[in-house]
């Protein structure tokens, strides 16, 4: 497989190119078609497989043909992370794959002030990089910020988000989001508490294990 072959948009395999990227990964192979049909994936992956490529591209390849008139506006996809760290390095390889498209990222993590992300999402991005606790912050709290309008819902590292205790912020976030959405979750490991997750949160996912 290559990334010429899965019919991704000439901005993303211009970036792909630029990063060095020659050839996808396993779970890109596997999660990128998937993804790009709308549908729910469960990734069994862990950090250097290059799953954040897996769900950043079909994103952005959804965001490429997304509406662009202003009442359109709004945030469409949020990716959660389990430390600010990793949600740093997420924003980081999206921003990246995603520098010859228009599409704007917003990173929502504990540490950074509240009320200038509250001003940064305002400007309306269309993908919100976030740790839990911090966007439950402002859905609880910033009047302009919603899911109402979300397309997909990815949920990096479950497991660790599970373990860092955000099981209630999960379910809260989930709930906020549209029933009609695309998820994608992904995990080192699949407990009892992850399987739950997949249970509350995603409609008939296809499972990936590379
Ligand atoms: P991740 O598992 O998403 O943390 O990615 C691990 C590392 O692999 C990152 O430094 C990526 O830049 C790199 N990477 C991801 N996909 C590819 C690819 N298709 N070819 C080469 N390197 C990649």
């Amino acid at each position: 497989v290559t990334f010429q072959s899965m019919n991704l948009s000439r901005p993303l395999l211009k970036a792909l190119a630029n990063l060095g990227f020659e050839k996808p990964t396993p779970i890109q192979a596997a999660a990128i078609p998937v993804a790009l049909l709308g549908k729910d994936v469960v990734g069994g992956a862990v950090t250097g497989s290059g799953k954040t490529a897996a769900f950043v591209i079909p994103i952005l390849e959804r965001l490429l043909f997304r509406d662009r008139g202003k009442a359109a506006a709004t945030t469409r996809v949020v990716i959660l992370c389990p430390t600010r760290e990793l949600a740093v390095q997420c924003h980081a390889v999206a921003t990246r794959i995603g520098s010859f498209t228009d599409v704007r990222f917003s990173l929502v993590v504990g540490g950074l002030s509240l009320k200038g992300q509250e001003a940064e999402l305002r400007t309306r991005p269309d993908v919100v990089i976030a740790t839990p606790g911090r966007l439950i912050d402002h859905l609880r709290n910033s009047p302009s910020f919603s899911l109402d309008m979300l397309d997909v819902l990815i949920m990096d590292e479950a497991d660790r988000m599970l373990e860092e205790g955000f099981a209630a912020e999960l379910g809260e976030i989930i709930s906020a989001c549209p029933k009609q959405r695309q998820t994608m979750l992904f995990s080192a490991t699949m407990t009892d508490s992850v399987d739950e997750l997949i249970r509350m949160g995603l409609n008939k996912p296809v499972r990936l294990f590379v």
